[in-house]
């Protein structure tokens, strides 16, 4: 028979684990699904500079501290990587790549994952010189040369803020027109070190046990050049960890999952809260938060069904 809990979350990342803690201390039946690291995308960053109560903190020592709470409290984690979500009548129905669990609410706490340049080398060049993370990982840059990649709003703000901190930075894009707002766009042709480069796409990230430089190439003249740099910004997008959602109607056009203030869905019993929903900022401390929301409308949630 299928395992049943009262709440299944997705996801070990702060958010998921936030919400875990309360839910743990509601003394509910919980796990969570993670199919990764505990800790979430906190593992990746380099170093936390802005969470509440440390002065800095490398994001793994952080991501094992919050490992630690979801492990002393006794909260199962199911190492298993959801496929599919449903709901039958008043149940939720999870299938993993092992098991198939039921759960009276869900909260999805999945994320998201940076999209690619798709460049061989990229993955391994994460944390040498690859981020995807302007606000948190700039300042790792402080007086050497960047390029970032991408013409919409993110990548506009992102750059203007990299500006103040690097020698130079090249702002690559496919296209003359930036998708990104005017006026972010004028702030950025007033910065002195900013070399705006388009129409022009990437064609190979230059190593050694880093990332050394980037190789471009002009679309309407054919012309490449090669850029030295120390760092590399893809800022084209996330795409949000939602592909295992089976129940219509809970994913916007970019397959977020947009919630009421009580982070619930459209979907009775479906909670959702972090990266993973519409949203400008993707921080921590906002995941850690949403997760804490989604627990207590949870437990009311429980009380009426
Ligand atoms: C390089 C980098 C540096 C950063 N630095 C900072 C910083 O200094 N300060 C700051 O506040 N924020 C920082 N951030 C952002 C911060 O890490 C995120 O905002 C935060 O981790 C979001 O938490 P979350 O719980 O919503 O999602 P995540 O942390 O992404 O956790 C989601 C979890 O869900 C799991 N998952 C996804 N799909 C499935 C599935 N199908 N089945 C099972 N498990 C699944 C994933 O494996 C992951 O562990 C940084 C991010 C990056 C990438």
């Amino acid at each position: 028979m299928n395992r049943q809990y009262d709440v299944l979350i997705v996801g070990c990342g702060p958010c998921g684990i936030g919400a875990a803690l309360k839910l743990k201390e509601a003394g509910l039946n919980i796990a969570i699904i993670e199919r990764s690291t505990p800790g979430g995308k906190v593992n990746i960053a380099p170093r936390v500079d802005n969470y509440p109560g440390f002065t800095k903190v490398s994001g793994p020592d952080l991501a094992y501290a919050f490992y630690e709470r979801v492990s002393n409290a006794g909260i199962e984690i199911l190492g298993e990587d959801l496929l599919s979500l449903e709901k039958n009548d008043t149940l939720f129905t999870l299938k993993t790549d092992r098991e198939t669990y039921r759960a009276k609410a869900v909260l999805i706490a999945s994320g998201t994952k940076e999209k690619k340049l798709g460049f061989y080398n990229e993955d391994a060049l994460i944390g040498r010189g690859i981020s995807y993370c302007a606000l948190c990982d700039g300042h790792f840059f402080k007086g050497l040369p960047i390029a970032v990649i991408g013409g919409g709003n993110s990548a506009l703000k992102e750059s203007l803020h990299l500006s103040h901190l690097v020698s130079h930075l090249y702002l690559i894009h496919r296209r003359n027109e930036f998708r990104g707002s005017e006026a972010n766009l004028e702030e950025i042709k007033q910065m002195p070190n900013v070399t705006i480069l388009t129409p022009y796409i990437p064609l190979e990230i230059l190593q050694d046990d880093r990332v050394t430089g980037l190789r471009i190439k002009n679309v309407e003249t054919q012309e490449e050049k090669i850029l030295q740099i120390d760092g590399l910004f893809p800022l084209i997008g996330q795409i949000p960890n939602t592909q295992f959602m089976k129940i219509p109607g809970v994913l916007d056009e970019q397959g977020n999952i947009p919630v009421d203030k009580k982070m619930m869905t459209s979907v009775p019993g479906l909670f959702s809260g972090g990266d993973v929903l519409p949203r400008l900022l993707r921080q921590i401390y906002l995941a850690e938060h949403d997760g804490i929301i989604a627990a207590r409308s949870i437990v009311e949630y429980l009380k009426g069904v």
